[in-house]
């Protein structure tokens, strides 16, 4: 009684805020993408209705505070520490957040976390229909149901619980995957990045999922005033709505931020980047013939700051080695004519590098900033 009363006045402040406009929501923008939305996601938070210290709708307001569109309440079917105190069925804290969900707009999707030890550790079943009847103690058992419910399942944290902490794709991973049971594999869990998993999605068409497995209130983790956020999974979808949501993971269409990170593949990492950044194409005519120096004004309509190092340069431009172009930011990228200017007008470009767009877990997005250069034959 007292845990419920303590989520409802919660609720009460929070609409109260809401009504009365005292609520602020810093933005967190990372644009649309192919006649796509891109949906800020994460597919794994937990509850005290497992072993989370937050009631259910709280996980919902944290979200919409945090500018994401949809979320996944993932609690243990196997590990429920308070359930002498919280007595209930599996479903029930999806059935509490999804009602904050209708309130303030977000997707909640009916999920679970089958958790056993390795292998082959715990794997999320998320747009389950009901996770009662996943409650064996048999994994192949819990995951066939939830296969059978339509569910779309994910391998967690892929080197957590190994008693080496190691990343390994054992038989029953594979068997697991070849009963076309596995769908994804977060290659992000909350401040860990896993680059074999990232590497086995590439390699076996998997979806990659980046979650943050929040326990504690999500402000024990993450400072927003610093500009942190949980990781989240990017999803590209048609709508904000169940469908196209479970229509994306099973197309692949997603990426994943974290850390100010972004990963994923180079299609969609490029359009994010592309459709973030405008240059003034005036200014990106560099005109050598009147001046030795020109500023491009570079605007990142995102909230990702995108970390740029300079691959190569045409013969008779000076360009800088490394540039931030911060988040919400205009950045002035600053090119000079060198003296051996013998080039005649033409059209030419800055290859950069942007370090913090992951390909794999060894290759980055690569761009060409153009620019159209008047320069002097005789100078
Ligand atoms: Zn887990
Ligand atoms: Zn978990």
């Amino acid at each position: 009684m007292n845990i419920f009363l303590t989520g409802l006045m919660i609720t009460m402040c929070f609409s109260g805020m809401g009504i009365t406009q005292e609520l602020y929501i810093k933005p967190f923008n990372i644009p649309d993408i192919l006649n796509y939305k891109t949906l800020k996601c994460d597919f794994h938070i937990h509850t005290i209705f497992s072993d989370g210290k937050v009631w259910p709708d709280i996980r919902v307001y944290e979200a919409y505070k945090e500018d994401l569109d949809a979320i996944a309440i993932t609690d243990h079917i196997e590990h429920r520490p308070f359930s002498n105190d919280v007595k209930s069925d599996h479903n029930r804290s999806y059935e509490i957040a999804s009602v904050a969900g209708k309130e303030t707009g977000i997707t909640v999707i009916k999920a679970a976390e089958i958790t056993h030890k390795m292998p082959p550790g715990h794997f999320n079943a998320i747009f389950l229909k009901d996770s009662n009847p996943l409650d064996t103690a048999n994994y192949m058992a819990e995951i066939e149901i939830a296969s059978n419910q339509g569910a779309f399942i994910f391998w967690n944290h892929p080197s957590y619980p190994h008693p080496e902490n190691k990343e390994l794709w054992s038989d029953v991973h594979q068997l697991i995957f070849d009963n076309g049971w596995m769908h994804g594999i977060e290659i992000v869990n909350s401040k860990y990045y896993y680059p074999k998993a990232h590497q086995w999605c590439l390699d076996k068409g998997l979806t990659m999922i980046g979650n943050s497995d929040i326990h504690p209130p999500i402000t024990f983790d993450y400072d927003f005033q610093k500009g942190e956020h949980r990781p989240m999974t990017l999803i590209f979808a048609e709508e904000n709505n169940k469908k196209s949501i479970r229509n994306a993971l099973d197309s692949q269409r997603t990426a994943v931020i974290w850390n100010g990170n972004l990963i994923g593949k180079e299609t969609y990492l490029k359009n994010i980047f592309k459709n973030s950044i405008s240059i003034d194409h005036s200014d990106t005519i560099v005109d050598f013939i009147n001046q030795n120096t020109a500023f491009i004004k570079i605007k990142n309509n995102s909230s990702i700051s995108y970390h740029l190092k300079l691959l190569g340069a045409p013969q008779h431009i000076d360009a800088p080695k490394n540039l931030t172009l911060k988040a919400n930011n205009i950045s002035v990228l600053v090119v000079k004519a060198n003296n051996n200017s013998q080039t005649p007008t033409q059209t030419a470009g800055l290859d950069y590098q942007i370090t913090n767009l992951w390909l794999s877990p060894s290759e980055r997005l690569n761009i060409k900033i153009p620019l159209l250069v008047l320069t002097d034959q005789t100078n």
